[in-house]
């Protein structure tokens, strides 16, 4: 199958270079030319499912076609190794607990199907040169690409942050890990971090020495694989025996999350509605209002891999509607949560329920609090585990919470970077070494 950018400028690709590039060379997103349908009996009997086959069939309706039958399957399932529970708060309201991956945090799905997507591309052009994955993060993307990346042969990874600008769980996350995993500390922001990755991209004699690779969020192998816990939640509602008037609520920054989720509709999953949860960060909500979209600057908040101004995938939902706010309107409500807000609502809901919310998942609770109807179930996702963000939530609860297993490993190993300046000629002085 084909991929065709949403700038409409270039010539749709296949899917091995759809995943190479990440953005089509018109800057547009890359989007699947088909939004398979599928059958009716497979929702009838979703129940009776278990996630790698649910995975399995929705992988195959995208990529089917590319990547034999085998292959595939073993894709879905090495990234899969972990559960997505449904877990009820209370009443009607469900969480889809999204944090059991190695890195605790949604982004996991994603970064391990691209890897190993990515990984069999390399294993069938038969080349033998490695490919240099760069990333910049401001945090929770760079420990979910490295290790989704993380002893994957035939690929390196570096991964560029801002110094001392993310936490140190956040740190520990991609500078412990070693093997196939470089960790760049650079003297900057993370625009800088950023502006040197481009830059990197665009240089003709780095581009001549090495096989460079995005694993950037708007990547189609980490936006599509998101679907698959959608089937997955709505699967299990059903053996719950309340998938009727299903409303999803999912706490938005770039927007990829909740673009998978219109997918997962288009193929037909019953879904009722979509309500998109921001923080202070709301351009979204304003075009739900007025119909007009204004990127602007963003805010910090507390719900920080929310903050965002100018959301990438609003291409992809644009692309879906047709333009149409109308039709936006038709699916997808918005709401809107300060920091204040955030607060209250992780103290409320563990005051009353004892359910500890991470400040995302808490937008996406409150979103289904204030807008849900009786007659429909709610189920917001739960993006990231609140140890993740400990200082804040043990502040609002007021006491110390149990750090994971996982997290307590990460915290052990031993932090390794390479400081480097936000000089692109350091930059590239270091890529070429790596040659
Ligand atoms: C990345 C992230 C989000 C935002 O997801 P988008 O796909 O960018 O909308 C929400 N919560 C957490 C914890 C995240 O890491």
């Amino acid at each position: 199958m084909k991929y065709y950018s949403t700038n409409h400028k270039t010539s749709p690709v296949a899917l091995a270079e759809a995943v190479k590039k990440g953005l089509a060379p018109d800057k547009g997103l890359y989007m699947p030319e088909k939004i398979a349908r599928l059958p009716e009996k497979f929702f009838e009997n979703i129940g009776d499912l278990n996630f790698h086959d649910i995975a399995t069939t929705v992988a195959t309706a995208f990529f089917g076609e590319d990547i034999p039958a085998g292959d595939l399957k073993k894709i879905v399932c090495d990234t899969l190794s972990f559960d997505t529970p449904v877990v009820n708060v209370h009443d009607n309201i469900f969480s889809l607990e999204l944090f059991h991956g190695p890195t605790l945090a949604f982004k996991d799905v994603g970064g391990r199907f691209m890897a190993r997507m990515l990984s069999y591309f390399i294993r069938q052009n038969g080349s033998r040169r490695k490919v240099t994955v760069i990333v910049a993060t401001s945090g929770d993307t760079g420990s979910a690409v490295a290790n989704g990346f993380l002893g994957v042969e035939g690929i390196d990874v570096i991964v560029l942050y801002p110094e001392g600008k993310v936490s140190e769980i956040q740190e520990k996350q991609f500078t412990t890990l070693g093997r196939n995993i470089t960790a760049l500390e650079i003297a900057g922001n993370f625009d800088d971090c950023q502006r040197l990755v481009k830059s990197a991209f665009m240089d003709k004699e780095l581009n001549g020495m090495l096989t460079l690779t995005s694993a950037n969020s708007i990547n189609v192998a980490r936006f599509l694989p998101q679907a698959f816990y959608y089937f997955n939640a709505f699967a299990q509602l059903q053996r719950k025996g309340v998938a009727k008037n299903v409303v999803f609520c999912v706490p938005s920054g770039n927007f990829g999350n909740i673009t998978a989720g219109l997918i997962a509709l288009k193929m037909g999953l019953p879904v009722k509605r979509f309500i998109a949860a921001n923080n202070r960060n709301d351009v979204f909500l304003e075009y739900l209002q007025t119909g007009v979209y204004t990127p602007r600057a963003s805010v910090q908040t507390i719900a920080n891999a929310m903050d965002v101004g100018d959301p990438s995938n609003f291409a992809r939902v644009m692309d879906l509607y047709g333009n149409s706010v109308e039709a936006v309107r038709k699916d997808i409500s918005g709401c809107r949560y300060t920091d204040e807000d955030i607060r209250q609502t992780i103290a409320e809901v563990y005051d009353k329920y004892g359910y500890i919310l991470d400040p995302h998942g808490a937008c996406g609770y409150q979103g289904l609090a204030d807008n849900l109807r009786p007659d429909e179930t709610g189920i917001f996702l739960e993006t990231a585990h609140p140890a993740k963000f400990k200082d804040t939530v043990e502040s609002i609860l007021g006491k110390d919470m149990e750090i994971p297993a996982k997290l307590q490993e990460f915290m052990k190993g031993e932090k390794k970077s390479i400081r480097m300046s936000a000089d692109f000629e350091d930059f590239k002085d270091y890529l070429k070494t790596r040659a």
